[in-house]
């Protein structure tokens, strides 16, 4: 029976880790990445076919050639900031790319669909724990562009079938315990990477954005989840979906909230070096809160994170960073 998995962003982070997982678990997956912000070194798991979600014709090509199962869609731009600045690219991208690969899924009879989707669809929620069913409520372009492909999927359900699992990652962290790929953005804008980068002195020091927010030091409260556990999640979400039980959004976090200052002071114990930091504004779109209601995934999927403790996602990430990025 044909196992091959089609999964955009297949070079990124997230997708990377998914591809070793999908593999382990005897399925083909095919990369489709315009490595914008991927690496080709990170596509080792299955083969490649380079292109641009918003190639609709590529994306036809691709898909009479691969005849995928299922996809998994995690090719997206996921930089709040930027999003800020730049909305455009992230409707253009996000949104319209991702209209485009529905559109040629619907096509090709391909109707299962495994969904990158993120906690920044909720928004500010006067801090309550967020479980999937709170209204969605983004701040920031690239949670509404995200919120809008959860939509685009509920209307393709309902007139062609189309079957997903919409997953709401928290903050994504870790790296393959087996130092196979790891996390590695340019320019990097994510958290633990930044600390990281402040600890070895590639940067000169790490800057908090804001510590004004109403929390218990001041600094935003994030909940985060290793990339390992994420990816398994996956495998059993697209399980889930080709055993026909229909379309259902999950959260993919742990329900424990850490602050930016409560992971600064946990690098610091792991890697026994002192994280340089100056205090700085707030960064525009960012939520005060962002704690998973975390049952659903547990409870349905029969999830098991493993690896999502705060030291084991540091001391993972750490021993990537010292050996494992893509640039020589
Ligand atoms: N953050 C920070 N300094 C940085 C980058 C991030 O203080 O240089 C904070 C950011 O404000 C947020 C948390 O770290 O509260 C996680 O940010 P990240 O960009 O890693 O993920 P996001 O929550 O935006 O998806």
């Amino acid at each position: 029976m044909n196992k091959n998995i089609l999964v955009t962003g297949g070079a990124g982070y997230i997708g990377s880790h998914a591809c070793k997982a999908l593999k382990a678990a005897g399925f083909v997956p095919v990369t489709y990445d315009n490595l914008s912000t991927g690496w080709q070194d990170a596509v080792k798991f299955g083969p490649f076919e380079q292109g641009d979600l918003t190639d609709r014709a590529r994306l036809d090509e691709v898909f009479a050639k691969v005849k995928p199962v299922a996809v998994m869609h995690f090719g997206a731009l996921s930089d709040v900031g930027q999003s800020m600045r730049e909305p455009g690219l992230y409707w253009h991208n996000n949104a319209t790319g991702s209209l485009q690969l529905i559109e040629a899924m619907v096509a090709a009879g391909c109707l299962n669909m495994v969904f990158s989707s993120t906690c920044a669809t909720y928004g500010e929620q006067d801090g309550v724990t967020l479980d999937e069913d709170c209204v969605q409520r983004p701040i920031n372009a690239y949670g509404a562009s995200k919120k809008a492909i959860e939509e685009m999927l509920a209307n393709f359900g309902a007139s062609h079938g189309l079957q997903s699992v919409i997953f709401r990652y928290f903050n994504v962290a870790g790296a393959d315990p087996d130092g196979e790929v790891g996390e590695f953005h340019r320019p990097e804008t994510h958290l633990v990477p930044l600390i990281l980068d402040a600890i070895i002195g590639k940067r000169a020091a790490l800057t908090v954005f804001g510590t004004d927010y109403d929390t218990p030091d001041g600094t935003c409260i994030r909940d985060y989840v290793h990339v390992s556990d994420l990816v398994d999640a996956h495998v059993l979400g697209l399980e889930w979906l080709r055993a026909e039980n229909g379309s259902r959004v999950f959260n993919l976090g742990t329900g424990t909230g850490f602050s930016v200052k409560e992971v600064m002071d946990q690098s610091g114990i792991v890697t026994n070096k002192p994280v340089p930091f100056e205090n700085g504004a707030r960064r525009a779109g960012d939520c005060t809160k962002l704690v998973s209601g975390s049952r659903r995934a547990r409870d349905e999927l029969g999830w098991q994170p493993t690896r999502s403790d705060m030291k084991t996602m540091i001391e993972d990430a750490w021993r990537w960073h010292q050996t494992g990025h893509y640039e020589a």
